[in-house]
Parts: structure tokens; sequence; C-alpha cells
């Protein structure tokens, strides 16, 4: 049986959120060893001996069960996703991933927010509540969501990508699949940029940074909001538009690097849609 967020936290780390890990709470600690890889030595608070037993134990995990990377066929990525959300129940969905929990002809379904839509999980099949695909990349996002294995709320203290523990090599893949096509496409178009927003269900706020031109929150999943923030070019003084993505702190505790990537360049996607 595979180690989870779930069984790290419980049976290896003292659980008294000291952040001396870099990370603010042992739980979301915990997801990123099994789900990034981050060593668990990376708690300095550990007898060496246990560490040493899990991470054995983990490595081996690591070893057997890979990852999914973009580069993966849709299919081989949408099997990976599907093992590792396997021993999911759908009852317990709800209380970590938000949504309601129904009865269809005796099955039990999960009914969850999804942008501006409604999806339903079922126990052998996920799609948009009209019954309509979702594309297999969107798939694969979701099942990591559920095989995750964390259930905090929101607590809108906002990182950044690079914050998140063993994101370096994705910092570039953000840049180029995310930040630079949203800034070719509404440089010097702010008023734009809000309309496509609200058209998704985003919502502008203001409290985030102050200093942004525009501040967006969407809100993908329940447990997952995300933020942009855009600074529009200023020609004369030779700024050039910016964009940067903020996550929850929680983050970690609900999707892995890959998935995380995956979610902002299917929000920069349904933004230059929508114009
Ligand atoms: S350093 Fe260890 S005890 Fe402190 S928050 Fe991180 S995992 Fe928990």
């Amino acid at each position: 049986m595979s180690l989870t967020g779930k069984d790290i936290y419980k049976k290896v780390l003292p659980k008294t959120n000291c952040g001396d890990c870099g990370i603010p709470s042992c739980f979301t600690f915990a997801t990123t060893v099994v789900a990034n890889k981050v060593p668990l030595k990376k708690c300095p608070h550990l007898d060496p001996e246990t560490a040493a037993h899990y991470q054995k134990e983990l490595d081996e995990q690591h070893s057997q069960e890979g990852s999914y990377v973009r580069k993966d066929t849709a299919k081989e990525a949408l099997a990976w996703a599907q093992k590792r959300s396997a021993s999911m129940d759908i009852k317990d969905l709800p209380e970590r991933l938000g949504g309601e929990l129904k009865d269809i002809d005796g099955t039990p379904v999960l009914e969850l927010p999804y942008f501006n839509d409604t999806i339903l999980i079922k126990p052998d099949s996920i799609t948009k509540k009209d019954g309509s695909a979702l594309n297999v990349w969107e798939q694969v996002f979701i099942y990591n969501h559920m095989a995750q294995g964390g259930s905090s709320v929101p607590k809108k203290q906002w990182i950044s990508l690079q914050d998140i523990p063993n994101s370096t090599p994705k910092v570039q893949s953000m840049r180029t699949a995310v930040e630079e096509p949203l800034i070719k496409h509404f440089k010097g178009q702010q008023d734009q940029l809000l309309k496509a927003a609200l058209k998704i269900g985003g919502q502008r706020i203001k409290e985030t940074d102050a200093s942004a031109d525009l501040a967006l929150l969407f809100q993908p999943l329940p447990r997952i909001p995300v933020v942009l923030l855009f600074w529009d070019e200023l020609a004369e003084e030779g700024f050039d538009a910016q964009v940067k993505l903020l996550f929850d702190e929680t983050i970690p505790e609900h999707l892995d690097i890959e998935s995380i990537l995956f979610l902002s360049e299917r929000i920069a996607e349904l933004l230059c849609e929508a114009t």
C-alpha cells in the first residue's frame, strides 16, 4: 500500500506547524513530500532513524509510480492520475474538495463547481454537468486534485510558484506558457482582460497588491483560488506589461506542481479565448 500525505503526517511528523521547513503546516509538508518528492530531512525535527526508514519507503514508491509530465501522452497521464486516485471514496470527497454529494440512480456523485461551470465526479468518469466531456488534461488535473489528499480551506495567504518546494524547474514554463501569452494578448488592453476574467467567473479584487493595475480572483475549484496580478505597460518609461499568478499557501495540499502549472495554463487559455 502506497504511503499518502496523511500517512506521513500521522506517522512521521511532529505536527507542531513550526514552519522551519519553509512550509507553514506539517500536513502541507507531508503532501509535498509524497507528491513533489521533497526530502523528509527538510523537516529538521525528525528522528534520523525514522526519517531514513520512511524516506527509503518513499524512494521505492516514487521509483515505481513515476510521475506525470506534460510530455507524456494524454492517455498515459490519464491512466497514471486515475491509478493515483483509485482508492478515493467519492463519499469522502466533499469534506476535502468542497462541492455537494448527490445520489444519482443509487450511485454517489460529487457535484463540484469548476470555473463558472459544474462538473460531476462519478466512480468511473468525470464530465461536465450537461454530460459533455472535459479535455483529457483537465481530467488528469482533477484526478490529481482528488489524489493529493489535502482538506484545508484556503487561508488567503498568497504565494507564488517559486515559494513552493521543488518548483524551480517549472518557473520558466510558467513564464513561457502562462505569463508571456497573457502579456502578449492583453498588453495595453486592461479593460479586455477584466472583461475576459468576468466571463470565466473571475472577479476584480483590490486588497491583494495595491501596486498592480488589476487584481483578479478566480475560483477554478472550491479549495483552489488563484489571483492574477496585471501591470500594464508604460511605453514612455520603457516598462513592459507584467503578469503574476498567486496561489493560496494551502495549494500544495491540493495539487502537485505539474497540475498547478496545468491549471495556470488553462486560466491563460480561457482568458485569451474569452476575448
Ligand atoms: S519543520 Fe517539521 S515540524 Fe515544522 S512545520 Fe515543517 S514538517 Fe512540521
